[in-house]
């Protein structure tokens, strides 16, 4: 994570400017701007060689009174306490504002998986949960994967926990694979989940979605999902665009009259890469991914990486965009997002656009400690309530106070969060 910027100052800046919104009291901004519990801990790992190298590894449980605590792991080299801590507590707005009863919580170990053999990641995997057995659980705490962290490594940190315990919990983790108690539609979950609340949006503005266009950065898991839906729904996708691995930059391709969802996904890879050759043979207009922001749409949706609408793009926004929606983390930057806002552009924030992935999370735990598998059908249309539900919250927040849908999303989960330790007593 080669920030420039330091990710908690980033996140309790954002708390604080709500804090104060919300007249809270001392104690609960004390409180909501620290982790509740954080754990450092080494974990040794034999290597295949037969020497032992020494972990760093975290985890970080910024709040849990919603419910117990839920958030990923993720493997990097240049994992920082501070992001893990900045990560768990946008969790806890995340699952907050969806009002899913879990808290926030996040996880990591610095390395890198490349180096090490699948027999060693194994071992670091069990390793970690040996160190957070007793602070993790289906009732305390619920890891998931995230950044370099697979279905694979979960299974191994289930299994090392339930030798542990001895008993099967497959509630304690989250993003198994499908069969040994993962749910069906965790792949679709976060780009329909993005799709429900722009097709609630376009509902409150009076647009009709045949009668919308937009461009999408990002052809990966979150944008394929999403453009899928709204192809189906009857929008046109004018253009999309992705990292392309041979040039070394971003490429977006057009068409004007709608690109054909099943033809590109056919000529794309599985990290979200088009084949840009076939692109152009198949009559794409090829051009270079910052385009994917000039364009005459009615929505625009970034749903490749952080940073991307920046002070330097904003103003070359079309006059005719309705809504942004995050698809991505963090893709606006605060500079950006104020001009934006002065637009009027209706903005759909990430951390409620794009929590669809945690609400199937949330239903995997539920099926899991149920020890009862519901169909895809079933899983999506769930999805589908809950997204709708807090989209129209978030909505009628903003009407009401007359404010942007990030402030209003923001202060509709922190208000949240800060009731539930209020009524419990902490604060
Ligand atoms: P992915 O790896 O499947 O796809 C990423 C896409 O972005 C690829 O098409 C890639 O080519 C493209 N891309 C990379 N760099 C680019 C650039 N400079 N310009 C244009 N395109 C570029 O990832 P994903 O799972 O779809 O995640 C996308 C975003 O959504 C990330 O910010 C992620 O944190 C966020 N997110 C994902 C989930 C989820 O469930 N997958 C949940 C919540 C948030």
């Amino acid at each position: 994570m080669s920030m420039t910027y330091n990710a908690f100052d980033t996140a309790r800046a954002q708390f604080d400017k709500i804090a104060e919104i919300l007249d809270l009291d001392q104690a609960s901004r004390d409180l909501l701007r620290e982790p509740l519990r954080e754990f450092h801990f080494s974990i040794p790992v034999r290597m295949d060689d037969g020497n032992v190298q020494i972990f760093k590894g975290f985890r970080v449980q910024h709040n849990d009174a919603l419910g117990p605590a839920k958030g990923g792991i993720r493997f990097h080299p240049q994992e920082t306490i501070d992001t893990v801590k900045a990560l768990a507590m946008w969790m806890t707005w995340k699952c907050s504002v969806v009002d899913i009863p879990l808290g926030g919580a996040e996880g990591g170990i610095i390395c890198d998986p490349h180096n090490l053999s699948q027999r060693e990641q194994e071992r670091l995997c069990r390793g970690w949960v040996r160190q957070m057995a007793r602070n993790i659980g289906p009732l305390l705490d619920i890891p998931a994967p995230d950044v370099m962290t697979t279905g694979q490594h979960m299974l191994w940190m289930l299994d090392e926990y339930e030798t542990i315990y001895g008993g099967r919990y497959p509630g304690a983790i989250t993003g198994k694979p499908v069969g040994i108690g993962g749910s069906l539609g965790r792949e679709e979950a976060t780009g329909y989940g993005l799709m429900f609340t722009i097709r609630e949006a376009l509902r409150e503005l009076g647009i009709r979605i045949e009668d919308t266009k937009a461009s999408v950065q990002g052809f990966g898991n979150v944008a394929q999902y999403a453009i899928e839906l709204y192809t189906q729904l009857g929008g046109k996708i004018v253009l999309v665009s992705c990292w392309d691995q041979e040039s070394g930059e971003s490429r977006a391709y057009r068409k004007a009259d709608g690109i054909d969802f099943n033809e590109l996904k056919g000529i794309t890879d599985s990290f979200g890469g088009i084949n840009r050759k076939k692109a152009i043979t198949l009559g794409y207009e090829d051009m270079p991914g910052e385009k994917w922001i000039e364009q005459d749409v009615e929505i625009l949706v970034p749903a490749a990486l952080e940073n991307s609408i920046t002070i330097n793009n904003v103003a070359s926004i079309s006059e005719n965009v309705k809504l942004i929606a995050e698809g991505a983390n963090g893709p606006t930057t605060p500079d950006a997002d104020k001009i934006i806002k002065e637009k009027a552009i209706f903005m759909i924030p990430d951390f409620l656009a794009n929590a669809g992935g945690v609400i199937c999370s949330y239903f995997e735990q539920v099926q899991s400690n149920t020890n009862y598998y519901w169909s895809k059908e079933e899983v999506l249309s769930k999805l589908d309530a809950r997204m709708t539900d807090a989209f129209i919250s978030v909505s009628n927040m903003a009407k009401k106070q007359n404010i942007y849908a990030r402030d209003a999303a923001y202060i509709l989960a922190i208000d949240r969060v800060s009731r539930a330790c209020s009524s419990r007593g902490w604060t």
